[in-house]
């Protein structure tokens, strides 16, 4: 059988890309091969997001593009995938006329059966059903060669239903994968010179209470820090509200767990969060970091802030900035407010105007910026444990890696040293990384 080429376009989180890598290892087996030129493919799949307005603009941007390329190569197919797609549905066709396929995110493991079915019958489809069980959950990650760090989903879906968020609406409701087969899946990495995992979920702290063998997510971690040959273990994300005190136990514990944790709060005042539906107020918040603070001196906590939403007044906005100087993030992601099709918030009155929402992510930013140096200069004078992940992109004589806290370090060393842990005295700090040198003991087997 002839090989053909696919080419994949990837949107939005990581959970996306991890789809993307599977969709490539399924399709494999129906004769197509990856490339990275879209002018070489016989299909193109574009994985979308709808998180944010911007990401679907960009995706119909791409569809216009690709468009031009069909007019070229009649055989060529374009398919999308992901949350856009089970967001539009057949109602993409309308837009994008040049699409042949259009599948959900409960649809990936069928991506053979329905490529070969559009190949035989030549007539666009769209498949879009949500089912009970998540396939694609078991298909094992497909990381790149060479590469010492990979994510591993642990479960997909959310029951939360925050008032902005489209996921329960997309991906499902939330389901675990069993243990066995996670921690079975994390000791195949192990052989192949996986040192690292971050375990992957809209909701990781739910881990276990539905769809998996019971077990919960500390359960889960303890047992994947007994896997050998993994150093560190990340996991994203979390909920504050599910944040228990066993997990908050297992910072200091389980040795592999990196001290960084990833704790989205969205905003610092209660009357806000309360319409989010988020479940917690901030003092409940600032409590859950005094506590991970006490169990993990020195950790650090990064989070996802979310600026102008529905009825947000100065007075909320000084909360989140309060908040922020409390905890001092090592970093934050933060967005203006978008409104998102079917979510609670859309039907939401008072809406915040756009230069409101633009005015507020610059002054928040500008008091993360300064946070995060602070963060960073704080590193100054110490040794880290880092994981050498690669060659350093803009000087030749360097590598780069990650300390345990997740910050991006770079120094002088040999390329042979890529995935090993050593220890590197800290020189320097910039906005978004630090400097280093290697300490003359080297290579390093830590935790
Ligand atoms: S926890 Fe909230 S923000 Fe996160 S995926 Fe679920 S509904 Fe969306």
């Amino acid at each position: 059988m002839e090989r053909k080429k696919l080419y994949i376009q990837t949107f939005g989180c990581q959970m996306n890309v991890q789809d993307s890598e599977k969709m490539a290892a399924l399709l494999e087996g129906s004769g197509y091969d990856t490339t990275d030129d879209a002018d070489l493919a016989d299909l193109i799949i574009l994985n979308t997001c709808s998180i944010r307005e911007k990401a679907a603009q960009k995706i119909y941007s791409q569809l216009g593009r690709y468009h031009a390329l069909k007019e070229q190569k009649p055989h060529l197919r374009i398919g999308v995938g992901g949350c856009l797609a089970q967001q539009w549905g057949e109602r993409f066709f309308r837009r994008a006329p040049e699409l042949d396929l259009v599948f959900g995110t409960h649809q990936i493991h069928r991506l053979p059966e329905i490529v070969g079915a559009l190949e035989k019958e030549g007539e666009r489809r769209v498949e879009t059903d949500l089912c009970d069980r998540v396939h694609s959950l078991t298909i094992p990650a497909q990381p790149t060669a060479g590469a010492v760090s990979t994510f591993v989903t642990i479960m997909q879906g959310c029951d939360n239903f925050c008032a902005y968020c489209v996921v329960p609406y997309l991906r499902g409701r939330e389901e675990s994968r069993p243990m066995t087969e996670i921690i079975g899946e994390v000791e195949k990495l192990a052989e192949r010179g996986i040192r690292e995992v971050t375990l992957l979920g809209q909701n990781v702290n739910s881990y276990g209470q539905k769809g998996s063998d019971c077990r919960d997510f500390t359960d889960l971690l303890t047992a994947i820090g007994g896997v050998s040959g993994i150093e560190r273990i990340r996991f994203t994300t979390s909920h504050p509200k599910d944040l228990s005190p066993r997990l908050i136990d297992c910072f200091g514990k389980v040795a592999p767990l990196c001290e960084h944790i990833h704790l989205p709060v969205q905003s610092g005042s209660d009357r806000i969060l309360n319409a989010m539906n988020r479940g917690y107020t901030a003092e409940m918040y600032l409590e859950k970091v005094a506590a991970l603070r006490h169990a993990c001196p020195g950790i650090s906590i990064t989070s996802d802030v979310i600026v102008g939403f529905p009825g947000e007044e100065d007075a909320d906005f000084e909360a989140t900035l309060a908040l922020m100087r409390e905890v001092r993030f090592d970093n934050l992601f933060s967005f203006q407010y978008s409104e998102r099709e079917g979510t609670a918030a859309a039907a939401m009155n008072r809406k915040v105007s756009a230069g409101v929402k633009r005015e507020r992510l610059r002054i928040l930013q500008d008091l993360q910026a300064v946070h995060t140096l602070e963060r960073n200069r704080s590193s100054i004078g110490r040794t880290e444990a880092v994981l050498i992940e690669g060659p350093s992109k803009k000087e030749s004589r360097e590598v780069t890696g990650r300390t345990r806290g997740n910050r991006i370090v770079n120094f002088e060393g040999e390329k042979g040293l890529i995935g090993k842990t050593v220890f590197v005295r800290i020189t320097e700090a910039f906005p978004h990384s630090l400097r280093g040198e290697m300490e003359a003991k080297g290579a390093a087997d830590v935790h």
